[in-house]
């Protein structure tokens, strides 16, 4: 379930969002979208390179709290920064769902991490 709702964010929605929103250039903005998947690159800086329990979000430095603030002013330009910065944010997103998967799995892997604090309010905000 969690590699499938990966998968789906990250390959099959952006075709959503290109042809809700950009109709006009939809197959364009779906590669500008599909592109920003390299801002996965930056876990080529941390050791190990792949760690199934670990949060992206909040870790490598292209999914850091700062990196997140300058995509959202992306989203104030006009095309293609602007849809550079909803592929990135949209990534963050995607990549905040494998963390949630993470926290209700194992979540002794997250502790000591940004994101714990955000899902440790959510889950008690739900009363699990
Ligand atoms: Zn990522």
């Amino acid at each position: 379930m969690q590699s499938f709702t990966h998968y789906f964010l990250h390959f099959g929605f952006p075709i959503v969002i290109a042809y809700l929103f950009f109709r006009d250039e939809w197959k364009k903005t779906y590669l500008i979208l599909l592109a920003t998947m390299l801002v996965d690159l930056d876990h080529l800086l941390a050791t190990p390179i792949f760690d199934a329990n670990r949060c992206s979000v909040g870790f490598h430095y292209l999914h850091s709290y700062y990196a997140i603030c300058v995509y959202f002013l992306l989203l104030l330009l006009k095309r293609p920064f602007r849809i550079i910065g909803i592929g990135l944010l949209f990534h963050m997103f995607t990549d905040l769902i494998d963390c949630a998967f993470i926290y209700r799995n194992c979540r002794e892997s997250l502790i000591d991490t940004s994101v714990q604090v955000v899902f440790d309010f959510i889950s008690t905000m739900m009363g699990m």
